[in-house]
């Protein structure tokens, strides 16, 4: 599947955000948006005034980004979402967040949405007693997440679930630890999602 194969440092700099693509150098000094937190280019650093369109483009690139998705694939989850009852941003943003990679990522299993994601294509983890290689795997409410037993002596993975206080675990999700276990207690609402987005501003691009 493609993917972007870029410096993910310059796209917290493009967004002007950070996106924690790098796990624990995220947190620490060496994170480049806390060194350059500009643009990255030769311009980077110059005022720009964004017109309508800019700033609608901008906030689906960041959004588009957070998740580690390409063009056709968010496009596609603003199409089910369109079609889904209740507000079309809202629901954009829960399906995003009920992604099994998200969740691998949220749970602390993986100290980023890639690593997450190279994990579950790994077969590291079971949906409900089951293997799940598929990263775009919607999860439900009362779904288990379950490491395997063969993936529990994993490095990095444990590494990351000692860390997982430090980023904390959203409320509709609950970790058992101990067990290497994480349940979906409630499908995530708007509330859950504590990120710096608009996105109604994506709603408005896509609709033109
Ligand atoms: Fe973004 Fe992490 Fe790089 Fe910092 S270290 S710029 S948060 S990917």
């Amino acid at each position: 599947m493609a993917r972007y194969r870029g410096s993910e440092c310059r796209l917290c700099r493009r967004e002007g955000l950070k996106l924690f693509f790098k796990g624990d150098r995220c947190y620490t000094e060496k994170c480049a948006f806390e060194r350059r937190g500009y643009a990255p280019g030769e311009h980077g650093q110059a005022r720009k005034k964004h017109s309508d369109y800019g700033v609608q483009l901008r906030e689906k690139q960041r959004l588009k980004r957070m998740y580690g998705l390409l063009e056709k694939q968010f496009r596609g989850y603003f199409e089910r979402a369109d079609r889904m009852k209740g507000i079309t941003g809202s629901n954009l943003l829960m399906l995003l967040e009920r992604r099994l990679d998200n969740v691998v990522f949220r749970l602390g299993f993986a100290p980023s949405r890639n690593d997450a994601r190279q994990l579950v294509r790994h077969s590291h983890f079971l949906v409900n007693g089951r293997k799940v290689n598929i990263p775009s795997y919607t999860v439900r409410k009362d779904d288990v997440v379950e490491l395997r037993e063969k993936s529990r002596k994993v490095l990095p993975i444990l590494d990351s679930l000692e860390t997982v206080a430090r980023r904390g675990i959203p409320g509709w999700l609950e970790l058992d630890k101990d067990n290497f276990k994480g349940v979906v207690k409630t499908i995530p609402t708007r509330e859950d999602i504590t990120m710096p987005v608009q996105e109604q501003l994506v709603v408005e691009l896509y609709s033109k």
